[in-house]
């Protein structure tokens, strides 16, 4: 299954992408589903239920959430967690919780994300593969993946329907739910496909 894992919504106030007009460009667009990972927030529950939509994509609700040493896609019961929490804190949060988190952009130039977080296994995913870095940004991180063995995502950060999946994640497991997706980025059972690569 082919997910966009990283999309914000005009609930992010960089983002033009309107939460109707993706949900029919993403099944389009041939993508299986799509984390709506806002700044900060998960204020999309709100706007719209989780889960299957009515064409068949399975929206899953997430959240980018900043910290000075990176930025984390989280994943998990944090719809009321506190913003502004240091790293550290938040990765340990989310895995007592049960929830999963992924270094977005990890060696994006602006607010980079410490190595020491994933060498000490604090976070053990990250975004390979982010369609809005250079790509110099996206190479840097195959060297986390040799020194760490971090498994890596990939994600279009879109915040406008052309960006919307240019890069993706392919899932071996069928995902359904916030849950199914938590399980899959747990059992490492997916690989990134960069944008000129062929969907599947
Ligand atoms: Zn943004
Ligand atoms: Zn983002």
């Amino acid at each position: 299954m082919r997910f966009d894992l990283h999309i914000h919504t005009t609930l992010s106030k960089c983002s033009q992408l309107d939460l109707e007009e993706m949900l029919t460009a993403a099944g389009s667009k041939g993508l299986d589903g799509v984390c709506i990972t806002d700044h900060d927030t998960m204020a999309v529950r709100h706007h719209l239920e989780e889960g299957i939509q009515a064409n068949g994509l399975c929206v899953i609700f997430g959240m980018e959430y900043a910290t000075t040493e990176g930025d984390f896609l989280i994943f998990g019961p944090f719809e009321e967690i506190a913003t502004g929490l240091p790293a550290s804190k938040l990765l340990n949060q989310v895995e007592r919780a049960g929830g999963v988190a992924v270094a977005a952009h990890p060696f994006r130039v602006k607010r980079p994300t410490q190595e020491y977080l994933v060498s000490q296994g604090l976070c053990r995913i990250v975004e390979g593969v982010n369609g809005r870095n250079q790509g110099t940004e996206n190479a840097a991180t195959s060297a986390w993946q040799d020194q760490y063995g971090v498994a890596m995502v990939g994600g279009s950060d879109a915040h406008s329907i052309a960006e919307l999946g240019r890069v993706t994640t392919s899932f071996t497991a069928p995902i359904r739910s916030r849950d199914d997706l938590i399980g899959a980025l747990k059992t490492g059972a997916f690989t990134p496909q960069h944008p000129d690569s062929p969907s599947q």
